[in-house]
């Protein structure tokens, strides 16, 4: 475990208030977060005329465990997590949602933990949208990535009343159909259970969710692009204005310090890891090629930087906007 000072519990105690957590805190210091937040929670930049703000939702320091990662040791885990600046004792899994202004709409790419995914210090987003004067009720459109908590639970509170009814919500249809199949419960892993009858109580009911169909376009500038894998119906989201593109590449190299530069491993959030690691690589590829910045969703905040090919791997510099 981590032993912490007491200068550590301060820190991640004003930080957690900052985002109304500390009784968590209070109720187990063990799980206080180690890293402090971004000092500013959000930052603005363009994409030719669009505007993009990204906001800082929360952080989860995953233990370590040599399931993680089906072909690369602890010790490979955390000699790259070294590699990449960060600290070795943790698996650093940040959550930033980038927030969308063009063509007069609104659009939120994924609705972030809701302050609810297991294992996170979390629960930023609202707070640091509000702070960057994002008006949560004039959110047009809600693109979702795939379904998995850290991405989703922030569409619904506690008693799965939903936090944004008059936003459209867009998911592909492969993704949608996969999590409402009554079927599917029984054939995901006992930890995935509970997050597919979830979806289940709610999404059927709600009358604001719109499937879409390969890569269509889905809002102002914004096209759906295939990149499966990480669940069955995953997207990355490609945003286009003037001469300029951004690749929201979501969970496609989710943990950038460790899929970016071997992505080939097979990590467990991958629900396939073969067909994750094609969509991996030809997105990476493509970016390069197409020289365009690539933004994730857990990319270390401001969670935007670009890809370049690095010995048998890739390699991410995060732009400091
Ligand atoms: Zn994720």
């Amino acid at each position: 475990m981590h032993p912490l000072s007491r200068r550590d519990l301060v820190v991640a105690a004003g930080a957690a208030a900052a985002f109304g957590l500390t009784s968590r805190l209070v109720v187990d210091p063990a799980f206080a977060q180690k890293t402090a937040p971004p000092a500013k929670g959000f930052t603005t930049y363009k994409v030719g005329s669009a505007e993009v703000t990204a906001v800082y939702d929360g952080i989860f320091e995953k233990p370590h465990d040599p399931a993680f990662i089906a072909n690369a040791s602890v010790d490979d885990v955390k000699a790259a997590m070294t590699k990449a600046g960060l600290p070795a004792d943790f698996v650093s899994i940040s959550g930033t949602v980038a927030i969308v202004k063009n063509g007069g709409k609104t659009i939120m790419c994924d609705s972030g933990t809701g302050g609810q995914a297991p294992g996170w210090v979390s629960g930023g987003l609202a707070p640091n949208m509000k702070a960057a004067g994002i008006d949560a009720t004039k959110i047009d459109t809600i693109l979702i990535s795939h379904c998995h908590p850290d991405h989703i639970f922030g569409l619904f509170d506690k008693e799965n009343k939903p936090i944004y009814p008059n936003a459209e919500i867009v998911v592909s249809d492969v993704e949608y159909k996969f999590w409402t199949d009554p079927g599917v419960i029984d054939k995901l892993p006992e930890g995935r259970k509970g997050l597919a009858r979830r979806i289940q109580a709610t999404f059927p009911n709600w009358k604001n969710i719109r499937q879409v169909t390969g890569e269509a376009e889905v809002a102002p500038g914004i096209r759906f692009v295939l990149a499966p894998g990480h669940t069955p119906g995953h997207r990355a989201f490609h945003l286009s204005s003037g001469n300029q593109q951004l690749m929201l590449s979501n969970d496609t190299m989710y943990v950038p310090a460790l899929n970016v530069a071997n992505p080939g491993w097979r990590g467990q959030y991958d629900q396939d890891h073969a067909t994750a690691e094609t969509s991996r690589r030809a997105l990476m590829d493509r970016t390069i090629a197409d020289k365009v910045l690539v933004a994730g969703f857990h990319f270390p905040f401001p969670g935007v930087g670009s890809i370049a090919k690095d010995g048998n791997g890739y390699a991410l510099t995060v732009n400091k906007v």
